[in-house]
């Protein structure tokens, strides 16, 4: 079929770029494998080259937006990541994150492009851009939920794992093997199943029944509810934050609202200062640090090897963790393999899970979840979030009420 290009109105996109992803090629690809496809689609775009660790963070966070139809990556998870994070810190950020964003894979863990291919009947590793460019040239959306992730002092938002133990350490420690692309989860996978570690710590859920998804959808009304009543005389404003956006109209980024939005200048005016950061205080099910989980909450005390809580298809080629995760279906999938299974299972775990067969194995807990709180007993190793390092400390966590939308077909 040839793309009915004539009848997609003209866009102007935000392309962010990083060259350090992956073996470094990003720049390359998006010279020679992205930007012949976009030409012929009649969208015009501007180039940002990250230039360090933080730079699409700080960037996105005051850059001028209005101009821009859609953000697209050419990148691993990690600057996705960044730009979403920038994205929630601006004081604009309800209209913000509502930007159709575009995933091209160019680094060695391309969770959200992967996965996004993956579901829609698409080659994930074979030719991923190509199918990738076709998503954001055709330009429909997907919703996509954004995990919250609190520690005592601070919150950022995780778009598509977050790691600790023996994948962590694959994930991070691998860094030094980058030039290897993906290969080096592979082989650091390799390496860190003959002697794995054990980490301890206790880990405490709310599984994802039907019972606990009402309970859920009762606390983030009456979270909507008591902003309501307490911080604002304006309920469009909680509508923003608690509400489904579908009042927000087509599910088309031909409609961005930053183009057209007299709702944006409103809560711009209004509310940007008291407003802006409440998605990372005003959670729906996580309790503040000082209180236990509530009773419905699981709790298991003791070691494991891995704790994973993964919320796409697949990490990267070798990392098919959760492989029945949905962009949009509410849910986190808690990865579990305990401390008292033999060792040699770690490393048939690791190779299981590359094609997503692990979910058969009888010593691996594979649990749909809601929220979650980990309490390491100490600290060893790092987590990993969306491929990034975090350090390791008591963490817990909750889908937000609100999602992100990602260019698709
Ligand atoms: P990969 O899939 O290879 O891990 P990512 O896109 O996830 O690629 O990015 C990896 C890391 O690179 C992220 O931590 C990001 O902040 C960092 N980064 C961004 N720009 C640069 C740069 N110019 N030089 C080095 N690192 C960078
Ligand atoms: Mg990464």
């Amino acid at each position: 079929d040839r793309l009915p290009y004539d009848i997609l109105p003209k866009r102007h996109m935000l392309v962010i770029i990083n060259p350090a992803s992956g073996r470094r090629r990003a720049h390359e690809i998006f010279k020679e494998q992205v930007v012949p496809l976009l030409e012929e689609g009649e969208i015009t775009w501007e180039v940002v080259l990250s230039k360090e660790k933080n730079f699409v963070y700080n960037y996105i966070r005051s850059v001028d937006l209005s101009v821009f139809n859609n953000i697209v990556s050419v990148s691993g998870d990690g600057l996705v990541y960044e730009m979403v994070n920038g994205l929630l810190a601006r004081s604009d950020w309800r209209e913000a994150i509502k930007i159709p964003v575009g995933v091209i894979p160019g680094g060695s863990g391309n969770g959200l492009a992967f996965s996004l291919n993956e579901a829609l009947g698409e080659p994930t590793v074979l030719d991923c851009v190509t199918s990738s460019v076709l998503n954001v040239i055709k330009g429909d959306v997907q919703k996509k939920h954004i995990i919250l992730l609190q520690t005592v002092d601070d919150s950022v938002c995780s778009l598509s794992s977050f790691l600790w133990g023996v994948i962590a350490d694959i994930v991070l420690d691998s860094e030094v093997l980058r030039f290897l692309g993906e290969v080096r989860y592979g082989l650091t996978g390799t390496f860190k199943s003959l002697s794995p570690s054990k980490y301890k710590g206790r880990l405490s859920f709310l599984r994802a029944t039907e019972e606990n998804r009402v309970k859920m959808a009762r606390a983030r009304k009456a979270t909507a509810d008591r902003l309501n009543h307490n911080q604002f005389s304006n309920n469009k404003l909680t509508q923003y934050l608690y509400e489904d956006q579908s009042f927000i109209g087509s599910t088309s980024c031909h409609n961005n609202p930053l183009l057209h939005s007299t709702k944006f200048n409103d809560l711009k005016e209004n509310h940007a200062s008291s407003s802006g950061s409440l998605w990372k205080t005003e959670t729906s099910l996580l309790p503040t640090w000082d209180q236990h989980v509530s009773e419905d909450w699981e709790t298991i005390e003791g070691e494991f090897y891995v704790i994973g809580c993964s919320y796409v298809s697949r990490l990267s080629t070798y990392l098919a963790l959760s492989p029945s995760a949905k962009f949009d279906d509410d849910t986190i999938w808690l990865i579990l393999v305990r401390g008292h299974v033999p060792r040699v299972l770690v490393m048939h775990f690791l190779i299981a899970m590359r094609s997503g067969k692990h979910v058969n194995c009888s010593f691996v807990d594979m649990i749909p979840i809601l929220a979650f709180r980990l309490i390491p007993f100490e600290k060893k190793g790092g987590f990993a979030v969306d491929g990034e390092y975090m350090e390791c400390r008591p963490v817990q966590g909750e889908i937000l009420p609100f999602s992100m939308e990602i260019l698709s077909r």
